[in-house]
């Protein structure tokens, strides 16, 4: 199994295709947001810095992001592979990336695109409420993404929350940021050759069984 970058603009699908990914190849979903949610509730110094650059939409310090994605990618059940979503976001995380991929001798896989129109995505943030202590993403407008008992979270079980950043104006932020910022990781790749394109506009099944075509049953 070879690895896979999810790249999209936020709100795109990115945790629902990771969802089926990780069902269909039994490998582990990396969500830097899930791992920064998490981290920002542990009392640190590091939680108070991610809470604030959370709540704003703003990338989260570079060595906070490395740190915590390196840690994640060490542990055994990473071994045949991962999905990875969020990460990198810009071409500085990519070349870190890359650096940790040397150390530890692994192959980078493949880029997966979520080619997805703003409006469409906007109009999905909605339904997105997560959990305030392990941070898991759920989407109650989403049979694959809904939480077992309403509301409340399969972990932890208590009730779920709004996203502090899942509003228009933080949208926005989060939407140019990737313009700016990812948009260009993806002529980054596209040079290896490992770049493939989705169409995301549609419903969550149609974009998976064009994933799994590129990846291979
Ligand atoms: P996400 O759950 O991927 O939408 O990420 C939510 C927020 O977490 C982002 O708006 C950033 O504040 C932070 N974040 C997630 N991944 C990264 C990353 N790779 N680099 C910097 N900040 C990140």
């Amino acid at each position: 199994m070879r690895s896979i970058i999810l790249i999209a603009a936020p709100a795109a699908g990115k945790g629902t295709e990771a969802a089926l990914l990780k069902q269909q190849y039994n490998i582990p979903h990396i969500s830097t947001g899930d791992l920064l949610r998490k981290a920002r509730n542990d009392g640190s110094e590091r939680a108070k810095i991610i809470g604030e650059y959370q709540d704003k939409g703003m990338f989260v310090p570079f060595d906070i992001v490395i740190e915590l994605l390196k840690e994640r990618i060490l542990q055994s059940d990473c071994e045949n592979g991962y999905i990875l979503d969020g990460f990198p976001r810009n071409i500085e995380q990519a070349e870190a990336y890359d650096k940790i991929l040397d150390e530890i001798k692994k192959d980078i896989g493949v880029v997966v695109v979520l080619d997805i129109d703003k409006e469409v995505a906007k109009s999905r943030i909605s339904g997105r409420k997560s959990c305030p202590k392990c941070g898991r993403v759920y989407n109650i407008n989403n049979e694959l993404l809904k939480p077992k008992k309403d509301g409340i979270c399969d972990i932890c079980g208590i009730e779920l929350t709004h996203r502090t950043d899942d509003n228009p104006d933080t949208y926005e932020e989060r939407y140019n940021s990737f313009i700016k910022n990812t948009s260009p990781l993806i002529d980054f790749y596209k040079k290896r050759g490992i770049v493939y394109y989705v169409d995301s506009n549609k419903d969550a099944k149609f974009t998976h069984e064009q994933v799994v075509k590129i990846i291979g049953e």
